[in-house]
C-alpha cells in the first residue's frame, strides 16, 4: 500500500516529542480506504528505557507525587478542557483511524473529557484512615502513589482507553509510561503535544508507540516498572500476567468477554431488540462488553429472532466518517480476516439469521456484514470464544435457571444484562451472575462514576469510579507511639 504520507508522528518522552531514530516503523491504516495515513516508530528498546527512565526520575526526584493533589486536579482539568476544545479534530482523526462511526467517536471524545474531569475531582478525595489499635498509639492508614505505572492499551476506543489509564493514575500521583494500539496510535499521540501546555511536568507522562510484543512486552518486563495496567486480549493478558511476575508488578487486567444479553418473554418487546442489536453491533461489536451471546426465552424467541433481523436489515454500514453510518469497517486487515474465519465458523454451527459474510457494496475497506447467527448452542465456538466483530450467538432457553446456567457457563465474567418487566426475577438474576458488570433493562451504559471489571478470565482489578484511582495507590501504615516510656521489655 503507498504510503500517502510518510512523515513519522513523534513520541512523548520526557516532556520532548521526540522522533524515533528506531529502523522499525508500522503503518498506520484509514481501514475504510486501506491506505496508510502516516508511520508510527516501533520505538527501539533503548527508547522505551528512555521513556521509563524519564518517568522513573519524574516520580523520584522530579517532584510529581509530592505536588498538592489541587495542582494535579487543575492540570486534569486543564486536559479535559483541551480534549473539549480540540474534540471535532480528535473525533475525526479516530474515526478515520479506527474506523468507528463519527457520531461514536463524539461520544468518545466527550467521555474522555468526562473522565479527566473525574479525577480531577477525586485527586483531592484520598485520604486515608485511623486505625483503633488496642494501644496508647495514633495508627494510620496513608494512600500514596504506586510509582510509575506501564499501561498498554487496545484499539477499540483509543482516546478514551488513554484516558481511563492515565486520569486516575495521574490523580494518584503516579507518573506513567503509555503504549497505544499498534493500529490506533494517533489521537493518543495528539494529546501527547498537549500534555506540556496544560502543566504536566517533564517524564510525569511518556508515550511510546510500538508492537505489543516488543516495546509492550518491553515495558511489562522492565524493573523500573511498578505496575502495569492492561487492557486488550485475554491471550496477551496471560503473556502480561507472566511476565509481571518475575518483577512482582502490580497488575490490573482488564481482557476480554463473552457476555450475555438475556431476555425473557415479559421484558419490553421494542426495547428488547433495540437493546440486543446495539448490545453487540455497537462500535462494529469491537467492545469488550459486547452482549454477544443472546439468551431469549423461548415463548417469544422466533418472534425475536424475526424481529432482530428485520431491524439489523436496517443498520446503516458506510464509511467512517458519514454521519449517517452506523457501522463502519473493522480496525485492521488481521481484525477483518478472523472475524471473517468465525463468520465461517459460525456457519458451520448454526443457523444465519442475517450476514455472515462481507458486504457486496464496497470495493474496499474492512467492512463486514452486521451478523445473526441463531439456535447456536452455548458449547458452540462462537458462543465461547470472543470474536470482537459485529457477530451475534442467539440462544433459546426455557427456565430462569436455565438462563443463569448458560450465562454462567462461560470462561469470561466481564458484563451480562437482564430484561425483564419482574423486579423480583431481575434482581435474582443480578445475583445469579458472576460478572463484574450488569445491566438491567438496558446494555452497555459506561459511566466513568461507576467501577468497570470483569469476574473469571475477563481479568481482575477495577476502573473508574473511585475503584480505579485504588489501583493507582500503595497503602501505608503508620504506627505513632505516644507513650514516652521505654518498651520496658529488657
Ligand atoms: P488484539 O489481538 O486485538 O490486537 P491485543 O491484546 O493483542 O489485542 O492488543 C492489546 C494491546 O496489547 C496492544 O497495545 C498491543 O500492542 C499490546 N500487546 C500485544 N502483545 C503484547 C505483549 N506480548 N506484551 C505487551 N503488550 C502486548
Ligand atoms: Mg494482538
Amino acid at each position: 500500500m503507498p504510503v500517502t504520507q510518510s512523515k513519522l508522528e513523534p513520541m512523548l518522552i520526557d516532556g520532548e516529542l521526540t522522533e524515533s531514530t528506531s529502523a522499525s516503523r508500522i503503518p498506520v491504516y484509514d481501514p475504510s480506504t486501506e491506505e496508510v495515513i502516516v508511520e508510527v516508530a516501533d520505538a527501539s528498546t533503548a527508547e522505551v528505557d528512555a521513556a521509563i527512565a524519564a518517568a522513573r526520575r519524574a516520580f523520584d526526584e522530579g517532584g510529581w507525587p509530592q505536588t498538592t493533589a489541587q495542582e494535579r486536579g487543575r492540570i486534569l482539568f486543564r486536559i479535559a478542557d483541551k480534549i473539549r476544545a480540540e474534540a471535532a479534530v480528535l473525533a475525526e482523526l479516530e474515526s478515520r483511524n479506527s474506523g468507528k462511526p463519527i457520531v461514536e467517536a463524539e461520544f468518545d471524545m466527550a467521555d474522555a473529557a468526562t473522565c479527566f474531569e473525574y479525577y480531577g475531582g477525586l485527586a483531592t478525595k484520598i485520604s486515608g484512615t485511623v486505625n483503633p489499635v488496642p494501644d496508647n498509639a495514633l495508627s494510620l492508614s496513608m494512600k500514596e502513589p504506586v510509582g510509575v505505572a506501564g499501561q498498554i492499551i487496545p484499539w477499540n476506543y483509543p482516546l478514551l482507553m488513554a484516558a481511563w489509564k492515565l486520569a486516575p493514575a495521574l490523580a494518584a500521583g503516579c507518573t506513567c509510561v503509555l503504549k497505544p494500539a499498534e493500529q490506533t496510535p494517533l489521537t493518543a499521540l495528539k494529546l501527547a503535544g498537549w500534555l506540556g501546555k496544560c502543566g504536566v511536568p517533564p517524564g510525569v507522562v511518556n508515550i511510546v508507540t510500538g508492537l505489543g510484543e516488543t516495546a509492550g512486552a518491553h515495558i511489562v518486563a522492565h524493573p523500573q516498572v511498578d505496575k502495569i495496567a492492561f487492557t486488550g486480549s485475554a491471550a496477551v493478558g496471560k503473556i502480561i500476567m507472566k511476565s509481571a511476575a518475575d518483577t512482582l508488578k502490580r497488575v490490573t487486567l482488564e481482557l476480554g468477554g463473552k457476555s450475555p444479553n438475556i431476555f425473557f418473554a415479559d421484558a419490553d418487546f421494542e426495547a428488547a431488540i433495540d437493546g440486543a442489536l446495539f448490545g453487540v453491533f455497537i462500535n462494529q461489536g469491537e467492545v469488550c462488553s459486547a452482549g454477544s451471546r443472546i439468551l431469549v426465552e423461548r415463548s417469544i424467541y422466533p418472534k425475536f429472532v424475526d424481529a432482530m433481523t428485520e431491524k439489523a436489515r436496517a443498520i446503516k454500514l458506510g464509511p467512517p466518517l458519514d454521519r449517517a453510518t452506523k457501522m463502519g469497517p473493522l480496525v485492521s486487515r488481521e481484525q477483518f480476516e478472523r472475524v471473517r474465519q468465525y463468520q465461517a465458523i459460525g456457519r458451520s454451527e448454526a443457523k444465519v439469521a442475517i450476514g455472515g459474510g462481507q458486504p457486496k457494496s464496497f470495493a474496499r475497506g474492512y467492512y463486514v456484514e452486521p451478523t445473526i447467527f441463531y439456535d447456536v448452542d452455548n458449547s458452540a465456538r462462537i458462543a465461547r470464544e470472543e470474536i470482537f466483530g459485529p457477530v451475534a450467538a442467539v440462544i433459546p432457553f426455557d427456565k430462569e435457571s436455565d438462563a443463569v446456567r448458560i450465562a454462567n457457563d462461560s470462561p469470561f465474567g466481564l458484563a451480562a444484562a437482564v430484561w425483564s418487566r419482574d423486579i423480583y426475577r431481575a434482581l435474582r438474576m443480578v445475583r445469579a451472575i458472576r460478572a463484574g458488570i450488569v445491566w438491567v433493562n438496558h446494555m452497555q451504559p459506561t459511566y466513568v462514576e461507576a467501577p468497570w471489571g470483569g469476574y473469571k478470565q475477563s481479568g481482575f482489578g477495577r476502573e473508574l469510579g473511585v475503584h480505579g484511582i485504588d489501583e493507582y495507590l500503595e497503602t501505608k501504615q503508620v504506627h505513632i507511639n505516644l507513650n514516652e516510656q521505654p518498651i520496658g521489655w529488657y
